[in-house]
């Protein structure tokens, strides 16, 4: 089946290709919906078991540039759960109050509670990328962060949160097309930022940062998985299907009734009204 293509040369990954999986737009179509039906029953036994006291979560973090199809992501593999379920935060430039914190800071308060699954729309690893790329502060402060990530993942994963990390990996000519497609359609105005064109004048040097960000931040801990993304009917079901296999290696089970069956149903069958 369906498997992720592990971390190699980030740059060697085709973004067209589907590793792992033969079948096409259609049947990968239906594929989402059949894993859907079990991320959402997997999910639901997740919140129920925060419900009866556990501690366990779910975090997804989206990384990818501009058009890569984070957003889609979120709205097709994230739609397929229970929204009570799910928390989605979006990372975008820091506001004044947050650039005086550290980077982590708020990522710590969009963490996800007991039962969720988090899904974050870029995340720290910004911290590592156009932070890097723009010089937006000293090499001397960014590098140690992934030293910082390492050990705030390690911390997080320990916890009862189970960490899973998806670069969407979209080719340049692919970008240009969707750049395009925005610009060609009014009801994807709002989509289009200028600042992604300046962001694509940098793409070797995001693909050196990404390169880096894998080297020294895919632990076993919070591993990455790289994902090809110019069909966006492969990444949402990779994406899905990587959800589905960490919710299932939880061996999650429904809470046993916390008070006497038998006992409520009598209770419920004497009721005269
Ligand atoms: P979007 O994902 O289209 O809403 O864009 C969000 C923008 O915020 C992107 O250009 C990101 O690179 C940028 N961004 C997110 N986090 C940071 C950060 N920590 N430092 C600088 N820029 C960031
Ligand atoms: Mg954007």
């Amino acid at each position: 089946m369906l498997r992720a293509r592990s971390v190699g040369g980030f740059a060697q990954v085709d973004p067209a290709s589907t590793p792992g999986y033969d079948g096409d737009k259609k049947t990968g179509a239906a594929e989402l919906a059949a894993v859907g039906e079990k991320l959402s029953t997997l999910q639901e036994m997740l919140f129920a078991e925060a419900r009866s006291g556990g501690d366990r979560s779910v975090l997804l973090v989206l990384q990818g540039m501009d058009t890569a199809g984070k957003g889609g992501i979120v709205r097709h593999v994230g739609g397929l759960v229970d929204p009570q379920g799910l928390a989605v935060t979006g990372f975008g430039r820091p506001t004044r109050t947050e650039a005086a914190h550290d980077f982590l800071w708020r990522i710590r308060k969009a963490l996800p509670a007991p039962g969720h699954i988090g899904v974050f729309d870029r995340s720290h690893y910004e911290d590592v990328l156009p932070v890097r790329v723009h010089s937006l502060v000293p090499e001397s402060v960014w590098r140690p962060r992934f030293d910082d990530i390492n050990a705030f993942e390690a911390e997080l994963a320990a916890s009862g949160t189970s960490i899973i990390k998806c670069a969407l990996v979209v080719s340049k000519d692919e970008q240009k097309a969707r750049l395009a497609e925005r610009l060609k359609r009014p009801d994807k105005f709002w989509k289009y930022d200028p600042s992604d064109l300046t962001e694509r004048a940098y793409w070797d040097e995001y693909l050196q940062a990404y390169q880096e960000i894998f080297d020294r931040t895919d632990t076993d801990a919070a591993p990455w998985h790289v994902i090809p993304a110019d069909r966006k009917w492969f990444s949402r079901l990779a994406v899905a299907q990587i959800l589905l296999e960490t919710l299932e290696s939880l061996d999650l089970s429904w809470p046993p009734a916390n008070f006497d069956v038998d006992a409520e149903k009598a209770r419920l069958a004497a009721l005269d009204d």
